[in-house]
């Protein structure tokens, strides 16, 4: 009997069913394939930090499969090409694949479209000809954006960005730097916010537009990869934009009304990395169950030890919770709403919970739970970023008292 009284709709049911069975002919088998290449770091990355070419093929030919298989694009919006399958299924869909795949099978990451790497409702304003120029190649997975809006003096504060663009004939030029951008390390296009109207901007009354830069334009440049916690290669990346010329067709929704775009893809990184802390927590649960069972001590399983179990217990509790909110408030949105307070509440709780999770699967594992093999440091680490990505525990906590003090204190 299922842990949620709420029943999935029975098309979802049957995708995620299809999905399982297609990550593990297309993502586990890949990976066990090529895991000389997947789990060697000096022939993963190249020199300069980014993924080497077979990596960047595999990486490919998930996103390809995916998106033959009908998976990769499940919940875009049919308006651009997409099974508009909604935030249930993209929050399901994720939480599967994580679970499922766990942090070692990390292809798995490309087995479905998400805002900052593929398509997304954040497409749906591009122009007709954008459409015909960018989005079938992105919808088949054969090509990648990133979305650069933070930067050196803008993160929390994402309206303090300073890149500029500036008219010029019928169009822009972009100058600016943008940092942290989720791969910008291979993509082909990055969605760029640039300050449009500087008055406007330093008022926080728009003055921010969003543009589609192809990420070999003139002016375009990776200044550097970011290695995040001791990779020696990574996807994330600080970029120079030096007079990036742009067309009308670029723009992304209207003019000076950019930031709407850039909150719609940071709810749905919120809604995606609530599914991931989800999906990998209940892995190291999993893991942990199994290996408090085998692992004696003192003439006993460790299992049979409150000390081990009562943890375990309570990371039980609080995943359950974590993911009956993710699931509500997948289905608010779903509805229409913005859901700000509940998917605000559901981001905070969840990745703290999984990650204290997934700390408590590490102590059961004793000195294993270190060894690189195990993937559950792997797993801390990146519920720790995901603590930071897409509104930090305390941004969110303040957009959380802000819908209170307006009144809304349904809960
Ligand atoms: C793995 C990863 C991937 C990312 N990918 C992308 C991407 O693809 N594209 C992109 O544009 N950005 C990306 N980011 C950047 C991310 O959006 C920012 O890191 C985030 O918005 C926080 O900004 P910051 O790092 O500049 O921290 P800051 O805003 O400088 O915050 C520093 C600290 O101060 C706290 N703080 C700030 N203001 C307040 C306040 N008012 N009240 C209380 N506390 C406050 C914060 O919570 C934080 O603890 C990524 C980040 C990470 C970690």
């Amino acid at each position: 009997m299922s842990a949620i009284a709420f029943h999935l709709p029975d098309e979802l049911q049957d995708v995620l069913a299809d999905l399982e069975a297609f990550l593990a002919t297309e993502v586990i088998a890949r990976h066990e394939k090529h895991a000389d290449l997947l789990e060697d770091p000096r022939r993963l990355y190249d020199e300069d930090g980014r993924h080497s070419a077979p990596a960047q093929q595999l990486i490919r030919e998930v996103r390809q499969a995916s998106s033959a298989a009908g998976f990769f694009n499940l919940s875009v919006p049919p308006s651009i090409g997409g099974r508009g399958l909604g935030y249930l299924a993209y929050y399901s869909a994720w939480e599967l694949a994580n679970r499922t795949c766990g942090p070692r099978n990390w292809l798995g990451t490309f087995a479905l479209s998400h805002w900052a790497f593929g398509p997304s409702a954040v497409l749906e304003q591009v122009t007709d000809e954008a459409r015909e120029r960018f989005l079938p190649g992105l919808l088949a997975g054969d090509t990648s954006m990133c979305f650069g809006l933070s930067e050196p003096g803008a993160g929390s504060d994402a309206a303090a960005l300073t890149t500029r663009a500036e008219p010029d004939g019928d169009g822009w030029r972009v100058h600016g730097r943008k940092i942290w951008t989720t791969n910008v390390t291979f993509a082909d296009w990055m969605v760029v916010f640039a300050v449009t109207d500087a008055e406007r901007a330093a008022r926080r009354r728009g003055g921010i537009s969003a543009f589609l830069v192809p990420t070999d334009a003139p002016g375009f440049r990776l200044d550097r990869v970011i290695r995040m916690h001791g990779h020696i290669g990574g996807v994330e990346g600080e970029t120079v934009l030096d007079g990036v010329p742009v067309e009308p067709w670029q723009l992304v929704g209207p003019l000076d009304d950019g930031l709407r775009i850039g909150l719609l893809g940071v709810s749905l990184g919120r809604v995606y990395n609530s599914a991931r802390s989800v999906g990998l927590a209940r892995w190291s649960l999993e893991k942990a169950i199994a290996y408090a069972k085998d692992r004696v001590a003192f003439g006993q399983p460790i299992a049979d030890y409150q000390g081990v179990s009562f943890p375990l217990a309570e990371s039980a509790m609080q995943v359950h919770a974590a993911h009956l909110m993710g699931l509500n408030v997948a289905q608010l949105l779903d509805q229409g709403g913005r859901a700000v307070k509940e998917l605000s509440m559901t981001k905070a709780f969840s990745v703290e919970v999984c990650l204290r999770a997934v700390d408590r699967a590490i102590q059961t594992h004793g000195a294993r739970g270190f060894v690189n093999e195990e993937g559950l440091v792997e797993a801390y680490n990146t519920l720790r970023l995901i603590n930071v990505a897409d509104g930090t525990n305390e941004i969110l906590r303040r957009t959380i008292f802000q819908q209170l003090a307006k009144g809304d204190l349904d809960l």
